[in-house]
């Protein structure tokens, strides 16, 4: 597999296996482009230079409920390479790089971000003002809206801004241990920290979670971590709430229509300080919203507001799409109960670097237990379509693709 010329044992040209977007809904495992530190006009990739950047090697690379959305969305075209969960090793090094090295274990942030511009250095990497000529923030696998940066969901993978982007593992031993672990830090973790911190969640706090997929159950998780007295998780899928009770949290059957009441048993009184939305609303969703002339309604939102305390916080990890340049779709939003009722309201791309000495620490030394609770499911990467479509039915599971 050694290429002359070429560092690390990376193949230096030729392809490689990859998760790969195959029309809409449809993902495909097949032969993408190696990824290089120049790169080349792709399905989805815009060429560049990048000297900051690595190569790295795959160990494991999760599926995402946003790549349902890439899936599902405009924003695709055929042969893109999909993915932005990475965990893997560092194989080789452009010749800017000076703190990573070739052997690094290292967690990749699903966001791209550069490190050098104003949002950057404010810690919302999630916002990068140079790593996407479309706007701000950037991330890989979701085409060139999302900046035009190669998914991660592949045997090797391109980094770039390395030393700003990578969090590298003190122990590279102890990390391919807990590889299942240490695969949720970089996107579906962080992802549950920054909502439950970003809406006040601490000690006694009492906390509503809408949705007990991956990024619900990570929100709880989170909400534990940082000292909650009450985490109740909502959810209509029977399997999916056995699962949530399984793991130490409160289960509520959305089915029943009295979540109020729910929330009554576990809490005391029937509203919370925080609600957390980990539902948000699809492309589809949203084109279909109204069109029989009904009022579109903000998927678990405007649930979350009814069930929150007045001056409490609800909290939108979930994605709701914010429609093409120029057009607003309807959305529903009861933003009279928010006003009425004084909430905050936080919401957004995670700022996933921000967090991730901190969550790597906990969950290496820590009693976390993110794999579990997020049902951590590994599968090989040339199984990558059956991992969708299974996550795209519902399976509840977080898949994680090994090469
Ligand atoms: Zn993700
Ligand atoms: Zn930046």
């Amino acid at each position: 597999m050694t290429a002359p010329g070429r560092p690390g044992g990376v193949p230096s040209n030729g392809t490689q296996r990859a998760v790969m977007y195959a029309g809409p809904g449809r993902v495909a495992v097949g032969e993408a482009p190696m990824p290089a530190l120049e790169t080349r006009a792709a399905p989805g990739v815009l060429p560049r230079r990048c000297d900051h950047g690595v190569i790295v090697q795959a160990l494991a690379t999760c599926v995402c409920g946003s790549d349902q959305h890439t899936l599902h969305g405009p924003g695709a075209v055929e042969g893109m390479v999909l993915g932005h969960e990475l965990t893997g090793v560092v194989v080789e090094t452009g010749r800017d790089v000076e703190r990573v090295r070739v052997g690094d274990v290292c967690s990749v942030p699903f966001n791209v971000a550069c490190g050098r511009c104003a949002n950057c250095r404010a810690g919302l990497t999630g916002h990068c003002l140079t790593a996407n000529p479309a706007r701000p923030g950037a991330t890989y696998g979701m085409g060139e809206g999302f900046g035009g940066w190669a998914g991660l969901q592949a045997r090797y993978a391109l980094v770039p801004y390395a030393d700003f982007n990578l969090y590298v593992f003190p122990d590279p031993d102890h990390a391919r241990e807990r590889l299942l672990d240490v695969a949720m830090i970089g996107d579906i973790l962080p992802t549950g920290y920054h909502a439950a911190r970003s809406a006040g969640v601490g000690p006694g706090s009492t906390v509503y979670v809408a949705g007990a997929g991956p990024v619900g159950l990570a929100s709880a998780v989170a909400c534990r971590m940082l000292g909650a007295a009450a985490v109740v998780v909502g959810d209509f899928n029977r399997e999916r709430l056995e699962h949530v009770r399984s793991v130490g949290f409160a289960a509520a059957d959305l089915a029943d229509g009295d979540l109020a009441g729910t929330v009554a048993e576990t809490v005391g009184v029937p509203h919370v300080d925080v609600g957390i939305d980990c539902v948000g609303m699809s492309d589809a969703a949203v084109a279909n919203a109204g069109a029989d002339g009904s009022t579109p309604a903000a998927g678990a939102f405007n649930d979350i507001v009814a069930i929150v305390r007045h001056g409490g916080a609800v909290s939108v990890p979930g994605v709701y799409p914010a429609g093409a340049p120029g057009t607003r779709p309807r959305l529903g939003v009861w933003l009279g109960g928010v006003w009425s009722k004084a909430i905050t309201v936080t919401s957004g791309a995670t700022p996933v670097r921000r967090y991730q000495d901190e969550l790597a620490t906990a969950v290496l030394r820590g009693d976390v237990g993110i794999a579990d609770a997020v049902g951590a499911t590994p599968v090989p990467l040339e199984q990558g379509a059956d991992a969708y479509e299974r996550s795209g039915a519902g399976a509840g599971r977080k898949f994680v693709l090994i090469p």
